[in-house]
Parts: structure tokens; C-alpha cells; sequence
């Protein structure tokens, strides 16, 4: 079974198989997660990004699905992009961040990844409601068929580890 567990820090500094970063659909970079991800791993991950929009994503990446690439300096194996979905008040876009989830847990399995860091995807540039988002992610974790043996949730500060925190513990026991 899957061991999810929580930690307070920034998900560059992660020793895991598998970094998944909160990418923009260009996948040429962006800011929050994204920023620190490429400025730590080195331009290797930006040039196998470029690779990837040149063979595959001419259009971008849409919401909700995951690409791999190296994770270049970063203390990981692999950076696993997903894109999450801007958080809208008109249009129930949940099922797009459980795809996220879903996806780069599906991306890790062809990996062979067994740890694999996440951050809150979509909960910065894009809005969406920390406490909602954390029952997205964790819900969905939950639910997933994987072979990954930790999912670890790296919440960049307090407010947002908290609540992960009482989302987990409001979820019971697994
Ligand atoms: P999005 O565009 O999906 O909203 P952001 O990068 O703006 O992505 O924010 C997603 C979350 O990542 C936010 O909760 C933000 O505080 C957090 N974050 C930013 N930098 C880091 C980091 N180095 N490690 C972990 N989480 C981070």
C-alpha cells in the first residue's frame, strides 16, 4: 500500500525518485514551483521540456495529464511535469486536478519510481482553495492503483501544511 505522508520544506531539496512539478502548459518554465524547480535542476530539464514540445506537445501539455523528463541537478531521478487547472467559480474543474495526480502517479509507475514528491498543485498563480485541493490530492492518492510506496506532500509553508495536515486526519485511517 501506499504510505502518503506530509512534510513543511521546498520540494527541490527532496531526495525521492521523482519531483512532480506544477508545470504551465508551455512547459518552457513559469514561477512558484516551476521557477524553483528549473533554477535548482539546471537548464537539462528546460532542454528535455523543449525536446518534448518539439516531438510531442507542439500545443502544450493540456490540464490535467503528466510528462517525464530528468530531473538534471535536482536530488532526484526524474522531474514529472503535470499542469494543473486554473481554478474557476463558473466550472467544476476537479476531475482535471485528480487527473494530475492520477497521471504523474501513472508516469511514476513507468518509471519504476517508488517516492514521489508533489507539491499543492494548483494552489498558487492558479487559486484554488488550499483545504479543497488537499481533499482532491489526498482523495485521489488514496484511490490510486500504484506501485509508488511513498507519496510525499512537500507544503512550501505553514498555512498550507496545516491544512494537509487536518485534511489527512479528518480522512481516517486508509
Ligand atoms: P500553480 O500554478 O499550480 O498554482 P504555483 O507554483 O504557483 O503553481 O503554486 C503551487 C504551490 O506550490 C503553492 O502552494 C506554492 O506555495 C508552492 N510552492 C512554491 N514554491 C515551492 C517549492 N520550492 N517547494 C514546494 N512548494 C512550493
Amino acid at each position: 500500500m501506499t504510505d502518503i505522508t506530509l512534510v513543511r520544506g521546498d520540494i527541490t531539496e527532496q531526495a525521492v525518485d521523482a519531483v512532480v512539478n506544477a508545470a504551465n502548459s508551455s512547459l518552457l518554465g513559469g514561477g512558484g514551483v516551476d521557477g524553483a524547480i528549473h533554477r535548482r535542476g539546471g537548464p537539462q530539464i528546460l532542454a528535455a521540456c523543449r525536446e518534448l514540445r518539439s516531438s510531442q506537445y507542439g500545443r502544450g501539455l493540456p490540464a490535467g495529464q503528466a510528462v517525464a523528463t530528468t530531473a538534471g541537478r535536482l536530488p532526484a531521478r526524474w522531474v514529472i511535469h503535470t499542469v494543473g487547472p486554473v481554478h474557476s467559480e463558473q466550472e467544476d474543474r476537479s476531475a482535471l486536478l485528480a487527473s494530475c495526480h492520477r497521471e504523474s502517479l501513472r508516469r511514476a509507475d513507468e518509471l519504476g519510481a517508488e517516492t514521489v514528491a508533489f507539491p499543492a498543485i494548483s494552489t498558487g498563480v492558479y487559486r484554488w482553495p488550499l483545504a479543497d485541493a488537499a481533499r482532491i490530492a489526498l482523495t485521489t492518492v488514496r484511490q490510486t492503483q500504484t506501485r509508488v510506496i511513498e507519496v510525499r506532500f512537500v507544503l512550501f509553508d505553514d498555512p498550507a501544511y496545516t491544512v494537509f495536515r487536518d485534511t489527512l486526519d479528518a480522512l481516517g485511517p486508509a
